[in-house]
Protein backbone atom coordinates (compact mmCIF):
# COMPACT_ATOMS: atom_id res chain seq x y z
CA UNK A 1 0.00 0.00 0.00
CA UNK A 2 1.15 3.43 -0.38
CA UNK A 3 1.08 6.04 1.93
CA UNK A 4 -0.37 9.53 1.16
CA UNK A 5 1.52 12.86 2.29
CA UNK A 6 -0.41 15.86 2.46
CA UNK A 7 2.05 19.19 1.95
CA UNK A 8 0.65 21.83 3.47
CA UNK A 9 3.52 24.72 2.14
CA UNK A 10 2.09 28.20 -0.24
CA UNK A 11 5.70 28.58 -2.03
CA UNK A 12 4.74 26.74 -5.46
CA UNK A 13 8.58 26.04 -5.70
CA UNK A 14 9.04 24.25 -2.71
CA UNK A 15 5.57 22.14 -2.64
CA UNK A 16 6.59 20.85 -6.14
CA UNK A 17 10.15 19.73 -4.59
CA UNK A 18 8.52 17.83 -1.42
CA UNK A 19 6.43 16.26 -4.09
CA UNK A 20 9.55 14.88 -6.23
CA UNK A 21 11.00 13.85 -3.00
CA UNK A 22 8.61 12.22 -1.65
CA UNK A 23 6.86 10.36 -4.99
CA UNK A 24 10.70 9.12 -5.54
CA UNK A 25 10.28 7.90 -2.31
CA UNK A 26 7.38 5.78 -3.03
CA UNK A 27 4.73 7.95 -1.22
CA UNK A 28 1.27 9.63 -2.64
CA UNK A 29 1.02 13.32 -2.32
CA UNK A 30 -1.73 15.78 -1.64
CA UNK A 31 -1.16 19.66 -2.21
CA UNK A 32 -2.65 22.72 -0.50
CA UNK A 33 -1.28 25.84 -0.67
CA UNK A 34 -3.10 27.62 2.24
CA UNK A 35 -4.33 26.75 5.84
CA UNK A 36 -7.81 27.04 4.40
CA UNK A 37 -7.47 24.39 1.84
CA UNK A 38 -5.67 22.14 3.26
CA UNK A 39 -8.61 22.15 6.20
CA UNK A 40 -11.05 22.13 2.64
CA UNK A 41 -9.06 18.67 1.66
CA UNK A 42 -9.14 17.38 5.45
CA UNK A 43 -13.08 17.35 5.01
CA UNK A 44 -12.50 14.23 2.45
CA UNK A 45 -8.89 13.25 2.46
CA UNK A 46 -7.15 11.56 6.36
CA UNK A 47 -4.02 11.43 4.80
CA UNK A 48 -1.46 9.13 6.76
CA UNK A 49 1.08 12.05 7.10
CA UNK A 50 1.32 16.04 7.18
CA UNK A 51 4.15 18.01 6.22
CA UNK A 52 3.16 21.71 7.54
CA UNK A 53 4.29 24.87 6.92
CA UNK A 54 3.94 27.67 9.53
CA UNK A 55 4.03 30.71 7.18
CA UNK A 56 1.13 30.44 5.78
CA UNK A 57 -1.27 32.75 3.65
CA UNK A 58 -4.78 33.23 5.73
CA UNK A 59 -5.10 30.52 8.58
CA UNK A 60 -1.17 30.13 9.87
CA UNK A 61 0.39 26.71 10.47
CA UNK A 62 0.40 27.06 14.23
CA UNK A 63 -3.86 27.19 13.82
CA UNK A 64 -3.62 24.37 11.64
CA UNK A 65 -2.05 22.20 14.38
CA UNK A 66 -4.19 23.23 16.48
CA UNK A 67 -7.39 22.22 14.59
CA UNK A 68 -6.31 18.88 13.17
CA UNK A 69 -4.93 17.80 16.97
CA UNK A 70 -8.06 19.73 19.07
CA UNK A 71 -10.78 20.20 16.98
CA UNK A 72 -10.22 17.08 14.69
CA UNK A 73 -8.65 14.78 17.07
CA UNK A 74 -6.55 13.20 14.34
CA UNK A 75 -3.36 11.47 15.23
CA UNK A 76 -1.37 11.43 12.04
CA UNK A 77 2.30 12.39 12.45
CA UNK A 78 2.26 15.81 11.42
CA UNK A 79 5.95 17.33 10.63
CA UNK A 80 6.60 21.21 10.55
CA UNK A 81 8.26 22.49 7.95
CA UNK A 82 9.87 26.21 8.71
CA UNK A 83 12.96 28.34 8.50
CA UNK A 84 11.96 29.66 12.20
CA UNK A 85 14.46 28.26 14.35
CA UNK A 86 13.94 29.20 18.32
CA UNK A 87 14.30 26.20 20.55
CA UNK A 88 11.57 27.66 22.27
CA UNK A 89 9.08 27.82 18.82
CA UNK A 90 10.13 24.31 18.86
CA UNK A 91 9.52 22.99 21.80
CA UNK A 92 6.15 24.78 21.40
CA UNK A 93 5.00 23.62 18.35
CA UNK A 94 6.23 19.44 19.61
CA UNK A 95 4.27 20.40 22.92
CA UNK A 96 1.37 21.14 20.63
CA UNK A 97 1.23 17.94 19.03
CA UNK A 98 3.87 18.23 16.19
CA UNK A 99 5.75 15.31 15.99
CA UNK A 100 8.79 16.50 14.42
CA UNK A 101 10.61 19.92 12.84
CA UNK A 102 12.07 19.70 9.61
CA UNK A 103 14.02 23.43 9.02
CA UNK A 104 14.04 25.02 5.80
CA UNK A 105 16.39 24.77 3.89
CA UNK A 106 16.67 21.11 3.97
CA UNK A 107 18.16 18.04 2.09
CA UNK A 108 16.03 15.51 0.27
CA UNK A 109 17.68 12.73 2.51
CA UNK A 110 16.52 14.93 5.50
CA UNK A 111 12.84 14.62 4.16
CA UNK A 112 12.30 11.32 3.44
CA UNK A 113 14.35 10.25 6.53
CA UNK A 114 12.14 11.90 9.32
CA UNK A 115 8.79 11.13 7.03
CA UNK A 116 9.97 7.49 6.96
CA UNK A 117 11.06 7.75 11.01
CA UNK A 118 7.73 9.33 11.93
CA UNK A 119 5.73 6.65 10.35
CA UNK A 120 7.51 4.00 11.72
CA UNK A 121 7.03 5.49 14.95
CA UNK A 122 3.30 5.94 13.87
CA UNK A 123 2.92 2.40 13.43
CA UNK A 124 2.85 2.35 10.14
CA UNK A 125 5.78 -0.46 9.22
CA UNK A 126 8.30 -0.82 7.28
CA UNK A 127 7.60 0.98 3.94
CA UNK A 128 8.28 -1.13 0.67
CA UNK A 129 11.00 -0.28 -1.80
CA UNK A 130 8.80 0.34 -4.76
CA UNK A 131 11.51 -0.92 -7.80
CA UNK A 132 10.87 -0.63 -11.62
CA UNK A 133 12.59 -3.62 -13.56
CA UNK A 134 13.58 -3.88 -16.94
CA UNK A 135 14.53 -6.48 -18.46
CA UNK A 136 17.30 -8.13 -16.60
CA UNK A 137 17.68 -4.23 -14.78
CA UNK A 138 16.12 -2.64 -11.45
CA UNK A 139 16.35 0.14 -10.42
CA UNK A 140 15.50 1.20 -6.70
CA UNK A 141 14.84 5.05 -6.64
CA UNK A 142 15.18 5.22 -3.13
CA UNK A 143 18.20 3.61 -2.44
CA UNK A 144 19.24 4.58 -6.03
CA UNK A 145 20.25 1.38 -6.47
CA UNK A 146 21.04 -0.17 -9.99
CA UNK A 147 20.91 -4.04 -9.71
CA UNK A 148 21.35 -6.06 -13.07
CA UNK A 149 20.67 -9.95 -12.00
CA UNK A 150 22.78 -10.56 -8.72
CA UNK A 151 25.39 -7.53 -9.42
CA UNK A 152 25.02 -4.40 -8.04
CA UNK A 153 25.85 -1.72 -10.73
CA UNK A 154 28.01 1.79 -9.89
CA UNK A 155 26.49 4.17 -11.73
CA UNK A 156 27.22 8.33 -11.54
CA UNK A 157 24.50 10.45 -10.21
CA UNK A 158 23.48 11.70 -13.84
CA UNK A 159 23.51 7.88 -15.11
CA UNK A 160 21.12 6.88 -12.95
CA UNK A 161 18.97 9.58 -13.29
CA UNK A 162 19.21 9.27 -17.18
CA UNK A 163 18.27 5.42 -17.10
CA UNK A 164 15.80 6.38 -14.19
CA UNK A 165 14.10 8.62 -16.56
CA UNK A 166 13.64 5.83 -19.32
CA UNK A 167 12.92 3.17 -17.10
CA UNK A 168 10.07 5.45 -15.64
CA UNK A 169 8.63 6.43 -18.81
CA UNK A 170 9.30 3.29 -21.32
CA UNK A 171 7.74 4.39 -24.46
CA UNK A 172 8.65 8.03 -24.17
CA UNK A 173 11.27 9.24 -26.60
CA UNK A 174 13.71 11.84 -24.47
CA UNK A 175 15.49 14.32 -26.79
CA UNK A 176 18.86 15.01 -25.93
CA UNK A 177 17.60 18.79 -24.75
CA UNK A 178 14.99 17.42 -22.64
CA UNK A 179 17.28 14.87 -21.17
CA UNK A 180 19.59 17.40 -20.21
CA UNK A 181 17.35 20.25 -18.63
CA UNK A 182 15.72 16.88 -16.70
CA UNK A 183 18.61 15.55 -14.99
CA UNK A 184 20.68 18.46 -15.12
CA UNK A 185 17.86 20.70 -13.99
CA UNK A 186 17.90 23.46 -16.63
CA UNK A 187 20.54 25.26 -17.62
CA UNK A 188 21.12 25.58 -21.83
CA UNK A 189 22.03 22.71 -23.68
CA UNK A 190 23.57 24.29 -26.56
CA UNK A 191 25.73 22.32 -28.75
CA UNK A 192 27.39 19.87 -26.01
CA UNK A 193 27.93 16.34 -26.56
CA UNK A 194 26.88 15.54 -22.39
CA UNK A 195 24.07 13.22 -22.53
CA UNK A 196 25.31 11.48 -25.73
CA UNK A 197 28.55 10.52 -23.39
CA UNK A 198 26.59 9.48 -20.11
CA UNK A 199 24.15 7.66 -22.53
CA UNK A 200 27.55 5.46 -24.11
CA UNK A 201 28.84 5.23 -20.45
CA UNK A 202 25.47 3.86 -19.34
CA UNK A 203 25.37 1.16 -22.21
CA UNK A 204 28.96 0.17 -21.49
CA UNK A 205 28.09 -0.29 -17.73
CA UNK A 206 24.98 -2.49 -18.97
CA UNK A 207 26.92 -4.40 -21.81
CA UNK A 208 29.61 -5.56 -19.62
CA UNK A 209 26.60 -7.55 -17.26
CA UNK A 210 24.29 -8.35 -19.92
CA UNK A 211 25.78 -8.24 -23.40
CA UNK A 212 23.35 -9.44 -25.70
CA UNK A 213 20.59 -6.70 -24.87
CA UNK A 214 20.22 -3.15 -26.16
CA UNK A 215 18.44 -1.16 -22.61
CA UNK A 216 18.40 2.44 -24.22
CA UNK A 217 17.77 2.94 -28.39
CA UNK A 218 18.77 5.73 -30.17
CA UNK A 219 15.41 7.46 -31.99
CA UNK A 220 17.88 8.88 -34.86
CA UNK A 221 17.10 12.62 -35.18
CA UNK A 222 15.05 12.78 -32.06
CA UNK A 223 17.29 11.07 -29.17
CA UNK A 224 16.40 8.34 -26.30
CA UNK A 225 14.31 5.87 -25.64
CA UNK A 226 14.08 2.65 -23.29
CA UNK A 227 15.09 -0.20 -25.68
CA1 LIG B 1 5.42 29.76 3.73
Amino acid sequence: MQYNILIVEDEADISGLLVNILKEAGFGTIQAYSGTEAKLLLENHIPDLILLDLMLPGMPGEELLWYIREEKQYSMPILILSAKTAVSHKVDLLKNGADDYITKPFEPEEVTARVEASLRRAGKGAIPEQSLTHKKLTLCPQSRKAVMGETELVLTAHEYDILLLLIKNPGKVYSRESLYELVWQGGYYGENNTVNVHVSNIRKKLKEHDPDQEYIKTVYGIGFKLS
